[in-house]
């Protein structure tokens, strides 16, 4: 089971990651909790180019961010779905869209592509978009702490109406679900047939 939690900067992610976490693990699965950008050795050496330089372009930081997901997905996540663990990561290809897509405003069927290209294919079962006001995701973050979060709220605004848009399409792409078995389109977020999410 593969769980993806998205969202803007200071929506609490990395705490409900973790009581998702718990709640798994009560009841005895293995759980890999991981994150993007730096969730494997070669990612936190991207994660220091993409969050602590000066300047990046903004096609380079989308290929940044879709390097450290290519590698994430090969060293940490494939192996650990392989085992049967559940995989739990605080962000993943839904960020580059709304971040580089929408907030860099790159084209975001391209960021999609090309994040597509670098995971071979590999979406969650479930993506959880928790939704924050800017404002309110800088007060909750309190200092600045890489280049990312410095970015003024016009950017952040942006990201979170992508995040939306992303959910709002999900929830009409999935709808199916509560009805008779015909899957419209594939999207980010399949739902997984007729498991529950969970399970
Ligand atoms: O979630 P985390 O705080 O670790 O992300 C680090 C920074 O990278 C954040 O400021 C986030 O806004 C930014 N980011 C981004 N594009 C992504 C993923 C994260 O700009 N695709």
């Amino acid at each position: 089971l593969f769980l993806a939690l998205e969202g803007g900067d200071g929506a609490g992610k990395s705490t409900q990651g973790r009581l998702l976490r718990d709640w798994f693990r009560e009841r005895g699965r293995e759980v890999v909790m991981t994150h993007e950008p730096g969730g494997s050795a070669l990612g936190t050496q991207i994660r220091q180019l993409l969050l602590h330089g000066d300047h990046v372009a903004p096609r380079a930081e989308a290929l940044l961010f879709a390097a450290d997901r290519a590698h994430h997905v090969e060293t940490v996540i494939r192996p650990a779905l392989h085992r049967g663990d559940v995989v739990i990561t605080d962000r993943y290809l839904d960020s580059s869209v709304a971040y580089q897509g929408a907030g860099r405003d790159l084209d975001a069927d391209e960021v999609r592509s090309l994040s597509l290209w670098a995971v071979q294919g590999l979406v969650p079962d479930l993506t959880i978009v928790l939704d924050i006001s800017p404002e309110l995701g800088r007060a909750r973050r309190g200092a600045v702490h890489d280049r990312l979060e410095a970015e003024p709220d016009g950017f952040h605004a942006r990201v979170r109406a992508r995040f939306l848009a992303l959910a709002a399409a999900t929830l009409s792409a999935t709808s199916w679900w509560t009805r008779p078995r015909t899957p419209t389109r594939s999207t980010t977020r399949s739902w997984p047939g007729s498991r529950p999410w969970w399970g």
